[in-house]
């Protein structure tokens, strides 16, 4: 008979094999160095899981995580509260944030929308949106939804709904283009079609 893997560690490798990039072979090589670990970092790391979602708010402004309700970021009265950047999830605020070159507000959608498919719809935070916009302040929505097909396809789902009840709001998205540094010859063909497409002035 062989021998069975005890319960706790296949109820651990279990859970462990659900998080993004951690197969059961994986998820079983977590188990194993953790069970390696000092106890009282392994308890911490347990802790911290366990206390995540005490700790964590979700901001009911622009629906990004924070320790309060409101959020820094929406709690900063430095800020402009007549431009809104819509982004797709979290993260990509924090990286909006972090050059600390965009001063306005923040507006978490939670989400793409396949191509070709509106049906998804509903998974995406819409309602938060438009009673944002709503209230009045909003001047100007700024996409930031990335440059994939879904992020082409949520931005122009987004730009018809909100041209539709607010057509006063301006509505821009980033640039879309060749990066810094980057040599023409080297772009992919849909780069240069929308560089050319975006063209500027010069100043
Ligand atoms: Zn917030």
């Amino acid at each position: 008979m062989r021998q069975p893997i005890p319960e706790p560690l296949t109820a651990l490798v279990e859970q462990l094999s659900r998080l993004p990039g951690l197969g059961p072979k994986s998820a079983m090589r977590v188990a194993m160095t953790l069970l390696k670990w000092p106890e009282s970092e392994a308890r911490r790391l347990g802790r911290s899981i366990h206390d995540l979602r005490d700790a964590l708010h979700i901001c009911s402004r622009c629906g990004g995580l924070a320790c309060a309700d409101p959020c820094a970021v929406c709690a900063d009265a430095g800020r402009s509260r007549d431009m809104l950047c819509l982004v797709a999830e979290w993260d990509s605020m924090l990286a909006l944030d972090e050059g600390g070159f965009y001063h306005g507000q923040y507006m978490i959608l939670g989400g793409l929308l396949a191509p070709l498919d509106r049906s998804d719809a509903d998974s995406l935070d819409t309602e938060r949106l438009l009673d944002r916009l709503a209230e009045g302040e909003v001047r100007e929505l700024v996409l930031a939804l990335g440059a994939t097909l879904e992020a082409e396809n949520t931005a122009s789902f987004i730009r018809r709904m909100v041209h539709d009840r607010f057509p006063h709001i301006h509505i821009s998205r980033l640039a879309q283009g060749i990066p810094l540094g980057a040599e023409i010859k080297y772009m992919d063909k849909e780069t240069l079609r929308q560089s050319l497409q975006y063209r500027q002035d010069m100043a």
